[in-house]
């Protein structure tokens, strides 16, 4: 049983990253080129003293001195070497160290050279894949037995005591190095993993910052990889990255980092190197794929100030832009222009707030006699509000109360909707902790969610880690997504939405009836709620065919068992029809316009939570 966990544990070891990688080429060719060098120096102190006569002094000396130039070269020179001379000079140095074993003459002296190939053992193992590093291992082993075979007054049996040795040492520091670089790498391609490139990240932005040079990010997504993977299978998918990663891997220089951000997304970090070199650098890394195969790139430069996700977040947009551009080719952000670096101090002020319209039990309104409500000044009755839709609005100092329609698609534009939604987000869940329940329990709580901040595959852990700062169940919230939104093809989205759901969350699809609609999708999607669209509640009594449009949603609805909500009711006969059709819930300045934070808890009857900023009067009034 423990040995069996053991042979487990070791499996997965093995498995578990295949090159170390734990530092970059430029690392392993200064470590290679240090012990050619030190093997070199130890050999010219040892023949400072005084020699067996068989020793071939003047030989070995003449070889010391030269490994020592071979090493110091190695070192500057090598990381730009494609794979085959690494190897190269693997087997010339094995070859170099039985020479000199075979010039030691055979006596102690030999064993003292045999001894070097210990470097070779243990460099073998830091620099190459399990495979390719045993092969290695295997030679120099071979070679020891060998030489001692021949020489005159060895014996095999000390080339075998030595033998154990290496292959001990070389074991250990194969297990240790992987153990220690597989938190950060990525076991497929051996490249950094998002874990192991985001420490780098933020280290290459403190220099950034110290230094203030530039630093260009770019993100690259294979276009078309879900295709391989289903036509030819995962093992070709596989195949494609690693091949990929190799091409990639040898075009970059020391410095540059390149990560596998998971799926077919890759990263490359450019310190010190302004978008112009990025963008050719990039063109250079697309052009070295494998024929027939494309990818598309977003870049984007760091700027003073900005976070580590903000960064990607721009590169991210930019991918975005390239792929809906038609794949195939790189997009360069922009940079936050002055409208960008607006918003985002607004956000920092807490010009940003967010106001609560109710949800209304519309069937328990209509039994409470809604004809007789006089519609203005009307009293929403606590007792029919089922919950409330999270809007945002900007509260400008000169420009008044800003409509989220005035800023939400420049936010979704660039990177800064992540922050955005994530601030309103966290606004809604502190409201929604603090409100009273109503008599069908706890009021949920809807936010409006862009298509952008789903596709963006770390979603659903921000929400799960809002839910729990704030202490709001994910129950008591629901997440609004567009229809047209879900009709882009990215299988992040869906992923995303079915994330939530699992944390206990639901999924409401807003604007319903204004997109495709597809029937597909539908069954597809993880849904609980549909918004009926604004239009067909506006045009309801005008004669046209919206009556029958609502009542086809109301029915494909109930028979989804999804909750049917419609918005935008402004008059008693708009109620009544809906509520005719079928519609539960409801919501329209008929009832309530959006309300400030502690405006809203105050009509529910509960304790007002305290808002980030003053209502402002306009927009709190009731029907106005
Ligand atoms: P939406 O999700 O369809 O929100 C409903 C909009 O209808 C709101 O406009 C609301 O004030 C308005 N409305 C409610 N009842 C009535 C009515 O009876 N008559 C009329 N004429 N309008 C009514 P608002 O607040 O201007 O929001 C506009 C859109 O901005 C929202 O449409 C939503 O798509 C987006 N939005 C708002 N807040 C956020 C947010 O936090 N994040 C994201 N991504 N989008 C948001
Ligand atoms: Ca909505
Ligand atoms: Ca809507």
């Amino acid at each position: 049983m423990i040995g069996g966990r053991r042979r487990a544990r070791l499996r997965a070891l093995l498995a578990a990253t295949d090159v170390p990688a734990i530092a970059g080429p430029e690392a392993f060719a200064l470590l290679t080129g240090a012990l050619m060098a030190a093997g070199g120096i130890i050999s010219l102190a040892a023949l400072a003293f005084p020699q067996a006569p068989e020793v071939h002094v003047g030989a070995l000396r003449a070889m010391a001195v030269a490994v020592i130039v071979l090493g110091v070269a190695n070192a500057t020179v090598l990381p730009r070497r494609a794979g085959w001379v690494h190897h190269a000079i693997g087997l010339g140095a094995t070859a170099y160290i039985t020479a000199a074993v075979l010039l030691a003459g055979g006596g102690v002296a030999s064993v003292a050279y045999a001894s070097l190939f210990g470097f070779i053992a243990v460099d073998v193992f830091l620099i190459f894949a399990w495979r390719a590093a045993a092969a290695h291992l295997a030679v120099v082993l071979l070679a020891c037995v060998c030489a001692f075979a021949v020489l005159p007054g060895a014996s095999v049996a000390q080339a075998i005591v030595l033998d154990g040795m290496f292959l001990a040492v070389s074991v250990m520091t194969a297990c240790l190095s992987r153990a220690a670089a597989g938190a950060g790498v990525d076991s497929l391609t051996g490249l950094l993993n998002r874990r192991g490139f985001d420490r780098r990240l933020a280290a290459a932005m403190a220099d950034a910052e110290r230094s203030s040079a530039p630093l260009t990010l770019a993100l690259l997504d294979l276009d078309r990889f879900k295709s391989v993977n289903d036509t030819d299978g995962h093992a070709s998918g596989d195949r494609l990255l690693r091949v990929t990663a190799q091409a990639w891997r040898e075009r970059l220089r020391p410095g540059q980092v390149l990560a596998r951000f998971g799926g077919d997304e890759f990263a490359v970090l450019l310190p010190g190197c302004p978008p112009e070199g990025a963008e050719a650098l990039v063109a250079g890394l697309r052009a070295a794929l494998p024929a027939g195969r494309t990818c598309s790139a977003g870049l984007a430069e760091w700027e003073p100030g900005d976070s580590a996700s903000m960064l990607v977040n721009r590169a991210d947009v930019a991918l975005y832009a390239a792929k809906r551009a038609g794949r195939n080719r790189a997009h360069r952000h922009a940079g936050e222009d002055g409208r960008g670096r607006e918003l985002l101090r607004a956000m920092a002020a807490g010009e940003i707030v967010v106001h609560y319209q109710p949800l209304i039990d519309l069937q328990r309104a209509l039994h409470l006699g809604l004809r007789s409500a006089p519609l203005a000044g009307s009293v929403v009755d606590p007792g029919t509000v089922t919950g409330a839709e999270a809007l945002v609005r900007w509260q400008h100092p000169t420009r008044g109360l800003v409509p989220p329609l005035h800023f939400i698609p420049y936010a979704e534009e660039r990177s800064l909707i992540t922050d955005l939604g994530l601030h309103v987000l966290h606004s809604a869940c502190v409201a929604a902790a603090g409100w009273a329940p109503g008599p069908d329990g706890p009021r949920p709580v809807a936010v409006n969610v862009s298509a952008r901040e789903l596709a963006d595959p770390g979603y659903a852990d921000r929400v799960a880690q809002v839910l729990g700062e704030t202490g709001l169940p994910a129950s008591s919230l629901v997440v609004e997504v567009t229809e047209s939104s879900t009709e882009s093809d990215d299988p992040q989205l869906t992923r995303s939405l079915h994330a939530l759901r699992e944390l206990g969350a639901r999924v409401a699809i807003d604007d319903f009836g204004t997109g495709y609609s597809s029937l597909s999708r539908l069954s597809r999607l993880p849904v609980d709620v549909l918004k009926v669209d604004r239009s067909f509640v506006r045009a309801l009594g005008t004669g046209d065919r919206s009556e029958t449009i609502v009542s086809a949603i109301t029915g494909l609805g109930r028979a989804l068992g999804l909750l049917v909500v419609a918005e935008g009711i402004e008059t008693a006969e708009q109620a009544e029809a809906l509520g005719r059709l079928g519609c539960e819930r409801a919501q329209g300045f008929l009832w309530s316009r959006p309300l400030p934070p502690d405006e809203f808890a105050g009509r529910l009857g509960g304790a007002a939570p305290v808002s980030r900023a003053a209502p402002v009067g306009g927009m709190a009034s009731i029907a106005g």
